[in-house]
């Protein structure tokens, strides 16, 4: 192991779309940040492909925008201009769109791989010292206000002392385990299998979410063309479907999903997710605080966790923001104060429609599901409740245009 420890403000563990924001924002405030990746910054092609798209609410894209980071995302983004519900097996269907919103677009989704991207490029340029294909290892004790933390990279350990430890290394946090942070778990007969498909007629913007007595299938329109499946199912009928040949997935997917769109083609590699339920008990530890799916873990049913995980970071980033220290048990107690009433609510709702899932005809939690995404436009909702459950007003919004726009911070090596 190397000798002395390496001083920081804030060491981040885990480079996935919180992480890495986190990262580079805190970096533009002044902050001396370093960021810990097992893996590597971009995971396409060396990595695992990742072929999700996330549906982001119109909250979290003026999220990105006050951050500065939308511009560059925009183009990889296509926007939802309808929602529509149905259910397998009924006649009934349930349609949302921005016209009647009296809105553009009730959100949009950005492919993963172009948000690790722009990520990628936003860390390059903000000083954080980036460590790829490094591993948390150890935490160690709090010595002259500053958390001791061991890195493995290939082999060899690297110690730092930072003054806030920031767990970002998702759902199944080693750095949470370390904390002895304790987590409401429940693992849901399902998983989802996710994979672009290409429609012969053009999506025009909608996006398709269908319920079947196995679970929920969404199809997201995607720029260009394409649209993204998530295909929820239990854990059996997802081998199943994964034994199949690329065709006659597809052709099981068409038999589901029908001939609105035309036929379907394949457009890319399936991955799969097991769907869990995670809830960490508390949000910090001395000197150490959790952010996105360290925190909470949500049923991918109404495309909610990294909108909620966008949140933590807004706020996370207002209550660091120098001068100061940034470990200092009274900001992580105000940030535990300010995200847990959102995070349950969110926690609480996903949980309650992945559960009413296989309810017959019941087109409401769906229709529930789908009306999360627009929570924070619709417009008798906005000035109550949306403020409030989605955390974007008053406090991140105000705070963050004080962060510094992009190359505007000089940070110390
Ligand atoms: C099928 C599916 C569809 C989804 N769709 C949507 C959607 O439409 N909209 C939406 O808002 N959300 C959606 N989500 C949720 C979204 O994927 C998560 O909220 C988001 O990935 C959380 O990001 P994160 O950075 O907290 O965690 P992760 O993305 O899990 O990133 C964690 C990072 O930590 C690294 N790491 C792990 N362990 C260590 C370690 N020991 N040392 C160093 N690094 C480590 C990992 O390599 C990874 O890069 C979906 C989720 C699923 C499963």
């Amino acid at each position: 192991m190397s000798g002395r420890a390496q001083h920081c403000d804030c060491l981040v563990i885990g480079a996935g779309p919180v992480g890495a924001l986190l990262a580079s924002v805190l970096a533009r405030t002044g902050r001396r940040v370093v960021l810990a990746e097992r893996g590597t910054l971009e995971r396409t092609p060396s990595g695992r492909p990742e072929t999700r798209g996330y549906a982001l609410s119109a909250g979290s894209v003026t999220l990105l925008e006050d951050l500065g980071y939308w511009a560059a995302l925009a183009p990889f983004a296509a926007p939802i201009r309808e929602v529509h519900v149905t259910r397998a097996g009924t006649l009934g269907s349930v349609s949302i769109d921005a016209d009647s919103q009296h809105v553009r677009a009730l959100g949009q989704v950005v492919p993963a791989a172009a948000i690790d991207t722009v990520l990628a490029d936003a860390l390059r340029e903000s000083g954080v010292q980036v460590l790829e294909q490094t591993r948390f290892a150890e935490l160690g004790p709090v010595r002259a206000e500053r958390r001791q933390v061991v890195l493995d990279k290939e082999g060899g350990q690297q110690r730092f002392a930072p003054r806030l430890v920031v767990a970002a290394d998702g759902a199944h946090s080693a750095t949470r385990a370390a904390a002895g942070i304790e987590v409401l778990h429940r693992r849901y007969d399902a998983d989802a299998l996710v994979f672009d498909v290409r429609p012969a007629r053009a999506h025009q913007g909608r996006a398709f979410e269908r319920f079947t007595s196995e679970g929920p299938l969404a199809l997201l329109p995607q720029p260009g063309g394409s649209m993204n499946v998530v295909w929820v199912a239990p854990p059996p009928v997802c081998d199943a479907r994964m034994a199949l040949s690329e065709s006659e997935r597809i052709a099981e997917l068409q038999a589901l999903f029908g001939w609105r769109l035309g036929r379907l083609d394949a457009a890319g590699p399936v991955a799969r997710f097991p769907l869990e339920l995670i809830r960490a008990r508390r949000l910090h530890a001395e000197r150490l605080v959790l952010a996105g799916n360290v925190a909470h873990g949500l049923h991918p049913v109404a495309g909610q966790g990294l909108n909620l995980s966008l949140r933590d970071v807004a706020v996370l980033s207002a209550l660091l923001q120098p001068p100061g220290d940034p470990g200092a048990a009274e900001r992580l107690s105000d940030y535990e104060k300010a995200r847990a009433p959102d995070i349950d609510r969110i926690v609480a709702a996903t949980d309650f429609l992945a559960r009413q899932l296989r309810v017959r005809d019941a087109l409401t939690p769906h229709l529930l599901g789908s009306g999360l995404l627009l929570l924070d436009r619709i417009g008798p909702l906005r000035s109550r409740l949306a403020e409030r459950a989605m955390g974007l007003d008053p406090l991140p919004r105000r705070i963050l245009r004080a962060i510094p726009p992009a190359g505007a911070v000089e940070v110390s090596a």
